[in-house]
């Protein structure tokens, strides 16, 4: 593995080159911005042409409010075709210009998504569930079988035991959450996302996090982690500190926590992930 240097929490030097995120290359292709100088992780050994670059200006707070609040429209959004048709194994790299796309019109365009395998073995793309002004976003890992069947986050056992634990700090995704996760669709048999379809799906991620601005975002488990902070910490040193990240021009606060499938399957682990839990509500207000 070539070795890098950290450049800002979210960029990498990897020889002469700057490396970003998958969700920071995720907003730059949602905003519709190419920059050639900037590959992310998984694009790394990528040979593709790069396209003439069509930017798109970065959404601002007020216009993320005006998209909050936009009547819901029908028809899905464009899609930008490249010239060529670029795949990386069964991976459409297509650029997909989420700019103008409001929450409503994410949604659909996720229901219909096929960038990546996952398409193929899921009954419905979960793109997320919750308040579309949250004071806490919660990024989980990919949607299981009840989740897969049901087209919600977090339901079932897992969902049951975030719902107390969001209810024990005074929020819950009826007032105050949104729920979503880094990858929208089930892997099968429940497997681990993998770099490739995580890097496909981080375009909504990115999006979802400029429309619904956040006063603060909730990783759960390290895939979450990993995809949000562009690292691979072990997920116990990233619970340590409050981290940030940039998001259209501010910083987000982002707190590290375990993902409620491993409590369920280690309920000593209960203390700690209320000590995260205590940080991320001192962050934000209450509902
Ligand atoms: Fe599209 Fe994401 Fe589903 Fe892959 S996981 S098909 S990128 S919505």
């Amino acid at each position: 593995m070539s070795s890098s240097q950290a450049v800002t929490p979210n960029i990498k030097r990897v020889g002469n080159r700057l490396v970003v995120s998958h969700l920071q290359h995720g907003w730059l292709d949602a905003m519709g911005v190419e920059v050639p100088w900037i590959v992310s992780e998984t694009m790394v050994t990528d040979k593709r042409a790069v396209a003439s670059p069509a930017a798109s200006p970065v959404v601002s707070g007020e216009s993320n409010r005006a998209a909050k609040t936009a009547a819901p429209v029908v028809s899905a959004p464009a899609v930008t075709e490249p010239a060529a048709p670029a795949t990386v194994g069964s991976i459409d790299l297509s650029r997909i210009d989420l700019s103008s796309v409001d929450l409503v019109q994410l949604s659909q365009t996720v229901q219909a998504c096929e960038r990546c395998g996952l398409c193929e073995g899921r009954q419905q793309a979960v793109p997320g569930d919750g308040v579309t002004n949250p004071s806490i976003l919660i990024v989980g890992e990919a949607p299981g079988e009840q989740e897969d069947s049901q087209g919600k986050p977090f339901v079932g056992r897992s969902g049951q035991l975030l719902a107390n634990m969001m209810a024990a700090i005074g929020h819950g995704r009826d007032t105050s959450v949104f729920i979503t996760n880094v990858v929208k669709c089930r892997p099968p048999a429940n497997r681990n996302p993998r770099d490739e379809e995580i890097a496909a799906c981080a375009p909504f991620l990115a999006r979802q996090i400029e429309l619904l601005a956040p006063q603060a975002i909730l990783a759960m488990g390290r895939f979450a982690a990993h995809a949000l902070l562009n690292t691979d910490s072990p997920l116990q040193q990233l619970r340590q500190t409050t981290h940030a990240i940039d998001v259209a021009g501010r910083s987000l606060p982002v707190v590290v926590t375990y993902h409620p499938a491993y409590l369920l399957r280690r309920p000593v682990d209960k203390r700690l992930a209320w000590e995260d839990l205590k940080r991320i509500k001192a962050l934000v207000a209450l509902p």
